[in-house]
């Protein structure tokens, strides 16, 4: 599997363990980044969390990953889709109005999101998400997460 693929999948992952470890205030991703095997997610947060926080984060990634959950894919009326999951499907970037059909990615449970690139078909082919770095930026209140995801 392409490995930029495995580090993109890896963000839905990690964006479901942030938001079991720090709760629906970071439910807003911001933006974010992909190469190689390194990403970056970041997300709207009002403070930079603790050690232990960001050692639960990875643990419950991992742990996600270790289940070999499999994705969800659908393609539907974006209208439909606002039905079903609300503004959870969405991100900070928004998507344009005249964009009428939307693909879902899903992890049952964990993680929904529109999003058209490219996923594995289950979370047990990313491999392992290392975090390497916390970045909090108290005037924009974005909270950025640097991972690797390794073999
Ligand atoms: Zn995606």
């Amino acid at each position: 599997m392409d490995i930029e693929v495995r580090t993109h999948s890896a963000l839905h992952v990690l964006k479901g363990a942030v938001v079991k470890v720090l709760g629906m205030d970071a439910k807003w991703t911001a933006s974010t980044y992909v190469s190689g095997n390194h990403g970056r997610l970041t997300v709207k947060f009002n403070r930079k969390p603790s050690e232990e926080e960001v050692r639960r984060i990875e643990e419950e990634a991992n742990n996600k990953i270790r289940e070999d959950v499999k994705f969800n894919f659908y393609e539907l009326d974006r209208s439909e889709a606002e039905v079903r999951w609300g503004d959870l499907i969405y991100d900070l970037f928004p998507i344009p109005r005249e964009v009428r059909v939307l693909k879902i990615v899903e992890i049952p449970g964990w993680n929904v999101n529109a999003c058209n690139k490219a996923h594995v078909d289950s979370t047990g082919e990313i491999g392992r998400i290392k975090i390497r770095k916390i970045r909090f930026r108290k005037s924009k209140e974005l909270l950025e997460i640097s991972f690797d995801v390794l073999d």
